[in-house]
């Protein structure tokens, strides 16, 4: 049952509880899910727009070279965006990093110990006789 101020995941399912800035709009649980999701749909882009790509390396070059101190200017900025942030904002941006991390291990570990089969380990760490299962 869908309960209020939850949403399904639309890669793997599960409900979720939205961040309440997104709220309805989220549409993946996890940054992993997220993560899928964007790749299925730049696949589907791709399949819908073949040759979006093609041809345009001739037009960057073309624009980088009347634009020459773009990218210098850009690393800058950058940079001058990292010198700003706290010590504190810094950690919570790693942090979150970490988090994603954390999140896309489970999503594997998941994965893997669903294609496992059970087996059931007694006391001593040997496998114990399962009763769906003959000895
Ligand atoms: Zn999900």
């Amino acid at each position: 049952m869908m309960m209020a101020g939850q949403n399904r995941c639309q890669c793997c399912g599960k409900m979720f509880v939205p961040d309440r800035r997104v709220g309805a709009r989220q549409k993946a649980c996890s940054a992993a899910c997220r993560k899928i999701r964007k790749s299925e749909s730049d696949e589907r882009f791709r399949r819908k727009n073949p040759g979006y790509w093609l041809g345009r390396y001739e037009v960057v070059k073309a624009w980088r070279k009347e634009h020459p101190d773009y990218q210098r200017e850009w690393r800058r900025r950058r940079k001058g965006h990292w010198l700003k942030l706290s010590a504190g904002e810094i950690q919570a941006d790693m942090f979150a990093k970490a988090i994603d991390a954390v999140q896309k291990n489970v999503l594997v570990l998941r994965e893997i110990q669903a294609e496992m089969p059970f087996q059931p380990v007694d006391i001593s760490g040997r496998f114990a006789a399962a009763p769906c299962r003959s000895a």
